[in-house]
């Protein structure tokens, strides 16, 4: 198609095709020196039973390039998974997540997403093993959210994984569920805890009948299978109360709170406590 619009068009095409290359050289680069640099940082989003109930807080991985500023994780973790890195920021992550549930209410807890590099890397049940004790943090407070691309290889070894976690006492999401493959295999085969609805299917609840229907089969799926349900993206008051009344366990979304770093959890639960009194 370059060819055909003349040399000018491909040569511009290809340039600017050159610089997108060079960022994201540049990007990967910076990457690698962002953990050392201390340029990560999390932030906290509650978990809550409706209608106001903190249950605990999901962990979300930041970066503040110095330069280039806040770069989306959507952006930044497929990269430093295809460099080989997640693992490392992802143990950093687990760390970061584990010390501060340490310093909350001992009913919260926290979760942390687990990318696949991280999941199929040898020695996860071990790492999180040891975390777990170095922090002082008891197992059951911990939950690991993994998504089913995840689980695509390796079956057995997964199986396996799951188990001596859910053995460990650590609890286990499934997260997005519905935007993957959805097969329900997964869910006869592994020992989730939680299944997350994505927020894909939350946005247009209170108008499309659709997602309703969908939103409605994935609870009594979960509650069939005894799995805890989470929403994601919850954003308005009719999209909680329409979850709430259709027993949705857990709801996430900038409604009830957005992420927030560490510092910023104790303000948010004194505020909390006052509309709930
Ligand atoms: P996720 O695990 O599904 O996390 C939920 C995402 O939805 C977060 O995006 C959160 O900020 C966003 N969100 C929360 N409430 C709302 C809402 O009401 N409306 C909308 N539109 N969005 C909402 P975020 O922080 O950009 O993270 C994106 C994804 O990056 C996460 O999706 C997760 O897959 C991945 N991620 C984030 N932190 C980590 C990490 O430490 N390790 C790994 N492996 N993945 C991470
Ligand atoms: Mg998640
Ligand atoms: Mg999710
Ligand atoms: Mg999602």
């Amino acid at each position: 198609a370059a060819k055909r619009d003349g040399r000018g068009r491909a040569r511009t095409f290809s340039r600017a095709m050159l610089i997108a290359l060079e960022q994201r050289e540049m990007f990967r680069r910076s990457l690698r020196i962002a953990l050392q640099e201390g340029q990560f940082f999390v932030e906290y989003q509650p978990l809550v039973k409706p209608p106001f109930s903190i249950v605990g807080f999901e962990a979300l991985l930041r970066w503040r390039h110095p330069l280039a500023g806040l770069i989306p994780p959507s952006v930044f973790i497929p990269m430093a998974e295809s460099d080989g890195l997640m693992s490392e920021i992802g143990q950093w992550v687990l760390e970061q997540a584990c010390r501060a549930a340490r310093t909350w209410p001992a009913q919260f807890t926290v979760a942390v997403n687990l990318s696949p590099a991280e999941f199929l890397r040898e020695g996860l049940t071990d790492r999180v093993a040891q975390t777990l004790d170095a922090v002082g943090l008891r197992a059951d407070r911990l939950e690991l959210e993994i998504t089913e691309s995840v689980l695509l290889e390796r079956t057995t070894n997964n199986l396996d994984t799951l188990n001596t976690l859910n053995v460990l006492g650590v609890q286990i999401s499934l997260d997005d569920f519905g935007t993957q493959y959805s097969s329900l295999s997964y869910l006869k085969n592994f020992p989730f805890d939680t299944i997350k609805i994505d927020k894909y299917f939350i946005k247009d609840l209170e108008s499309d009948e659709k997602s309703q229907t969908i939103v409605r089969f994935i609870i009594a799926l979960a509650h069939g299978l005894r799995m805890r349900v989470t929403a994601e993206g919850v954003e308005t008051r009719g999209q909680a109360n329409w979850l709430q009344t259709e027993g949705c366990d857990q709801l996430q979304g900038y409604l009830l709170g957005v992420p927030m770093p560490a510092e910023a959890i104790d303000e948010f639960l004194r505020q909390s406590s006052l509309v709930m009194s």
